[in-house]
C-alpha cells in the first residue's frame, strides 16, 4: 500500500529558537500592554501575600504558641485570613483580565490569517490538503494562547519568586539553607532534561493527529467518490496507520509524561528529610527555633513549582514559537496574482478578448499553454471543445485570471489582465464551474450570490429567465428552501440552473462556463438549454462544452489539443475540414444525438 506522503508528512522536531519571529509574536501583545502590566503587579502582589504565609506560621509557633499568647494567636489568625482572602480576590481578577486579553489577541491573529488566506492564489491552494490548512488557523493559534497570556507573565513572576525565597531562607538561616540546595543541580538537571524529551514526544503526537486530520477532511468531502468506486477498504488502511501513529505517540509521550511528577516529589522528599536531619539536631543545639525550621520547609515546598514552571516554560516557548512559525509562513505568503501598486480599475467592458501569444506551465518545465493565440468579438460565444488535459480549464482560468500567463498577453478590451485590479476585473466575469458549488442557506441566498443588494424580485426575475422558477416553486419552502451542504438535495441539472440565474443577476459582459458532464434526464436537459442561450444572450462567452446542442449553437468553436489552438471554426466548417474536431465529433459526440 504506497503512503499518501502529503498525509505523512512530518516537520522537523527541533527547530532553533528564532529571536526575530519572537518578537514578532510579541507585537501581538502592543495592543494590550496596559493590561499586561496590570495582570503582573496583581501577580506580583498575590505573590508577595503568598510568601508572607510561612513567616506568620513561623511568628505564631515561636512567638505566640511558645509563649500562650492566645490575643496575639488571634491577631495573626485575622491577618493570615486577610491576606488569604485578597489573594483570592486578586487572582480571581487577574485570570478574568488575562482570559479576555487571550481572546481578543486570538481574534485579531485569526482575524488576519482568514483575511490573508481568502487573497492567496490558486497555487496556494493547488499545493496543500485544506486540513492542514484549518488546522493552522485553529490548532496553532490556540496553542499560542497559553505562552502570550500566562506564560510570558507567569515566569517573570516564578522568577522574582525564586530569587525572593532564596533571600529569606538565606536571611533566615544560612547553614539550612545550603543543606536544602544540595539536591538543586540533579533536580535542575531531571527537570530540564526529562522536560525537553517529553516535548518532543508530545510534539509528535500533535503532528500526527494534524496528518489524520488533513486526511479526514479530504476523505469525508470525497466520500461519495470513495462509496462510489468501493474504495472503502484502501481508504481504511491509511486510515489505519494515521490512527495507529497516533496511538502509539500518544502512549509514548505518556510514558515518560508520568515519570515527570513521581520523580519531581521523590526528590522533594529526599530534600526534606535531609532538611529534618540536620534541621532536628539544630532546633535540639537552640540554633534555630522551631518555628524556622516549619517556615523552612515550608518555603522549600514552594521553590519546585516555580522551579517546574520555569523549565516548562522554554519548552512551551518551543512549541509556541513552531505554531507561529507555521502562521508567520502563511502571513508571509505572497499572493502570486495581486494587484500591480499602479493598478487601474477596469473600466465597464464591452466584451472583447484576446489571447497575444501566450505561454503557461504550472510546473517548470511543463508547458500546458503553448503560443496561444486568438481574438473574440463582444458578444461572441465560443466553445471550447479536446481531450480532457488539453488545456481548456487553463485558458479560462488565465481569462478570469485565477493564475498569471507564463508569456504573452491576455487583453480584455484592449487592457492586459495584469495591469487592472482583480476586483474590476473578476466582477465583470461571471464565472459557472462545472461542479457548482452552493453554500449553506436558502436557495434565494445561494441566487443573490451574484448580487448581494438584489431584491427578492430580481432573484426571482433571473430565475424565471433561466428556467429555474419551475422546480424552485415545487419545494415546500419555494425560494426559502435550505440548501444543505454544497447542495446535496438538488439535482446536477438543478444545481446548474440555480448556477445560471446566480450569474444572470450578476450580469456580466463576459461569462466563463464549464458544463456539467453528467447527463441529466430530458426535461431539464431541455431546461438547462433555453437557461442557457438566455444566459449567453449578448454576452460574450468561453464554454468549456460537453452538449453536442452547447456545442452547434456556438459562434465558433476553439478545439485545444496539447496545449494549443488546432481548429477554430463554426461546426459545419469544421466537419468540412475533416481534422480533429470531425474525428471527436464522430467518436465521442455522437451518442449524444441518440440520448
Ligand atoms: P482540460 O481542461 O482541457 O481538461 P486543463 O487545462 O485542466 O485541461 O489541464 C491541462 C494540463 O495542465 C493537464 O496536463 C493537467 O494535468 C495540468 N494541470 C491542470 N491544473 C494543474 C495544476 N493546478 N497544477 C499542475 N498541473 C495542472
Amino acid at each position: 500500500m504506497a503512503r499518501v506522503n502529503r498525509f505523512f508528512d512530518d516537520e522537523p522536531l527541533r527547530r532553533p529558537f528564532n529571536k526575530d519571529q519572537f518578537i514578532r509574536l510579541l507585537g501581538y501583545l502592543g495592543p494590550f500592554k496596559k493590561h499586561l502590566l496590570a495582570a503582573f503587579m496583581l501577580m506580583l502582589v498575590a505573590t508577595l501575600f503568598g510568601l508572607a504565609g510561612p513567616y506568620i506560621i513561623k511568628l505564631a509557633i515561636d512567638n505566640y504558641i511558645a509563649a500562650g499568647d492566645i490575643k496575639g494567636m488571634i491577631y495573626l489568625t485575622l491577618v493570615f485570613a486577610a491576606l488569604t482572602v485578597a489573594i483570592y480576590f486578586i487572582n480571581r481578577k487577574r485570570v478574568t483580565m488575562m482570559t479576555g486579553m487571550g481572546q481578543r489577541m486570538l481574534y485579531n491573529m485569526r482575524m488576519d490569517l482568514f483575511q490573508h488566506i481568502e487573497g492567496l492564489s490558486f497555487t496556494f491552494f493547488d499545493s496543500r490538503p485544506a486540513g492542514k490548512i484549518m488546522m493552522r488557523l485553529v490548532n496553532d493559534v490556540n496553542s499560542l494562547n497559553d505562552l502570550l497570556t500566562n506564560g510570558l507573565i507567569n515566569v517573570i513572576n516564578d522568577f522574582i519568586m525564586l530569587i525572593a525565597i532564596i533571600v529569606i531562607m538565606f536571611s533566615m538561616n544560612v547553614r539550612l539553607t545550603l543543606v536544602s540546595f544540595l539536591l538543586l543541580p540533579a533536580l535542575v538537571a531531571i527537570m530540564f532534561g526529562l522536560r525537553s524529551v517529553i516535548r518532543e514526544r508530545w510534539q509528535i503526537v500533535r503532528q500526527k493527529n494534524s496528518n489524520m486530520n488533513a486526511y479526514l477532511q479530504e476523505n469525508i468531502s470525497g466520500m461519495r467518490v470513495t462509496q462510489a468506486f468501493v474504495q472503502e477498504d484502501v481508504n481504511e488502511k491509511i486510515f489505519l496507520e494515521l490512527n495507529g501513529d497516533i496511538k502509539t505517540a500518544h502512549m509514548n509521550a505518556i510514558r515518560v509524561n508520568n515519570a515527570f511528577w513521581p520523580l519531581l516529589n521523590i526528590m522533594g522528599a529526599v530534600g526534606n528529610a535531609l532538611v529534618f536531619v540536620v534541621g532536628v539536631g539544630m532546633v535540639t543545639r537552640g540554633e534555630v527555633t522551631v518555628g524556622t525550621l516549619v517556615a523552612f520547609t515550608s518555603y522549600i515546598g514552594r521553590f519546585w513549582m516555580p522551579l517546574s514552571t520555569m523549565s516548562n516554560f522554554y519548552n512551551q516557548l518551543l512549541i509556541a514559537m513552531a505554531s507561529a512559525e507555521r502562521i508567520f509562513e502563511i502571513l508571509d505568503t505572497e499572493p502570486e496574482v495581486a494587484d500591480k501598486p499602479d493598478a487601474i480599475v477596469l473600466p465597464p467592458i464591452k466584451g472583447h478578448v484576446e489571447f497575444d501569444h501566450v505561454y503557461f506551465y504550472y510546473e517548470p518545465d511543463k508547458p500546458v499553454l503553448r503560443d496561444v493565440s486568438f481574438v473574440v468579438q463582444p458578444g461572441e460565444n465560443i466553445a471550447l471543445v479536446g481531450p480532457t488535459g488539453a488545456g481548456k480549464s487553463t485558458i479560462i482560468n488565465l481569462l478570469a485570471r485565477f493564475y498569471d500567463v507564463t508569456g504573452g498577453r491576455v487583453l480584455i478590451d484592449g487592457f492586459d489582465v495584469r495591469d487592472v485590479t482583480l476586483e474590476s476585473l473578476r466582477s465583470q466575469l461571471g464565472i459557472v464551474l462545472q461542479d457548482t458549488f452552493l453554500f449553506s442557506g436558502t436557495i434565494m441566498d445561494n441566487i443573490r450570490y451574484g448580487k448581494l443588494d438584489a431584491t427578492d424580485e430580481e432573484v426571482i426575475a433571473a430565475a424565471k429567465a433561466v428556467c429555474a422558477d419551475d422546480f424552485i416553486r415545487e419545494f415546500k419552502n419555494g425560494y426559502f428552501t435550505e440548501v444543505k451542504e454544497r447542495g446535496s438535495r438538488l439535482s446536477v441539472g438543478q444545481r446548474q440552473l440555480i448556477s445560471f440565474a446566480r450569474a444572470l443577476l450578476a450580469n456580466p459582459r463576459i461569462l466563463i462556463l464549464d458544463e456539467a458532464t453528467s447527463s441529466i434526464d430530458t426535461h431539464t436537459e431541455r431546461l438547462v438549454q433555453v437557461g442557457l442561450e438566455r444566459l449567453l444572450e449578448g454576452r460574450t462567452s468561453f464554454i468549456i462544452a460537453h452538449r453536442l446542442s452547447t456545442i452547434r449553437n456556438a459562434d465558433r468553436i476553439m478545439v485545444v489539443d496539447e496545449g494549443q489552438i488546432k481548429e477554430s471554426g463554426t461546426h459545419e466548417e469544421l466537419m468540412a475540414t475533416g481534422g480533429i474536431y470531425r474525428e471527436l465529433y464522430t467518436s465521442q459526440f455522437k451518442w449524444l444525438l441518440a440520448g
